[in-house]
């Protein structure tokens, strides 16, 4: 059932991206939350786009998910031409603090699923001092092999949280969460990417200036070369909208 207050979504080469603010995003998990059912939210960029070209199964849980925010600076760029303009760029990275204070107001629990051993509880632990009171209901690390399902799922289930934050990176964070989703009784389950990376200290986040410069992707690539195979999807992306134009 989709949410009847988000506005329409912007379609970007078959991915629907929602013009939501961040506020606009915590809202939607205030809803969620309250009515229950589970939803799964997606935190899009150009990469998730391209590999949704070659992945019908990723297009599909793309085109299903509850919500999809515009996380890349490219989306903003494609919507602009489009003639959409999504409101500004809903990044998970920034969207984890602001969760994490708004659930600490209201009392919703977080589970944190995923990343390298200890990256999730220290995560945790940096939320909760900065944001006291909030609630973390568990952490798991590791990756989404079937043999663990059993163990992720009884783990999950125990701890009843409200909001599940998975950073299997994509997109198998996002074919596992729309997988499994119905069984594990959350309300709010999305995919985080390297959020917990960055709130950890383990990966830097580009400085300020070169995120308002919108050339984060650029500072990604720098820091972690080994995702320059990723990044040409950034070009092919742009290539594709402009021809997209065309038709
Ligand atoms: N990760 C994981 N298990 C895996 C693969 C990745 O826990 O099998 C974690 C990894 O430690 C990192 C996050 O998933 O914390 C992926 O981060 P990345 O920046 O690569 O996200 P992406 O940009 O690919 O969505």
């Amino acid at each position: 059932m989709k949410d009847r207050f988000l506005p329409h979504p912007v379609t970007i080469l078959g991915v629907p991206v929602h013009p939501v603010t961040f506020e606009g995003f915590l809202d939607a998990v205030a809803r969620f939350i309250a009515e229950g059912d589970p939803r799964q939210i997606c935190t899009a960029n150009p990469e998730f786009v391209m590999t949704a070209q070659r992945q019908p199964e990723f297009m599909a849980v793309l085109q299903n998910a509850d919500l999809v925010l515009p996380d890349g600076v490219g989306l903003l760029w494609a919507a602009r031409r489009l003639g959409r303009p999504l409101p500004e760029r809903v990044t998970g990275s920034d969207g984890i603090y602001l969760l994490a204070e708004r659930a600490a107001r209201e009392g919703w629990t977080m589970f944190l699923l995923g990343a390298q051993p200890g990256v999730a509880e220290k995560t945790a632990r940096i939320l909760q001092e900065r944001f006291p009171g909030l609630r973390v209901a568990g952490t798991y690390p590791g990756s989404p092999r079937d043999e663990d399902y059993p163990e992720i799922v009884r783990r999950i289930k125990d701890a009843r949280p409200d909001i599940l934050l998975v950073a299997y990176g994509a997109p198998r964070q996002d074919l596992w969460i729309a997988r499994h989703k119905d069984d594990l009784d959350v309300a709010v389950s999305m995919g985080v990417g390297g959020a917990f990376d960055f709130v950890a200290g383990v990966q830097k986040r580009a400085p300020a200036w070169l995120i308002r410069l919108n050339l984060e992707w650029l500072w990604r690539l720098i820091t972690q070369p080994w995702r320059w195979k990723r990044q040409l999807d950034l070009p092919r992306f742009a290539w594709r909208v402009i021809r997209s134009m065309d038709d």
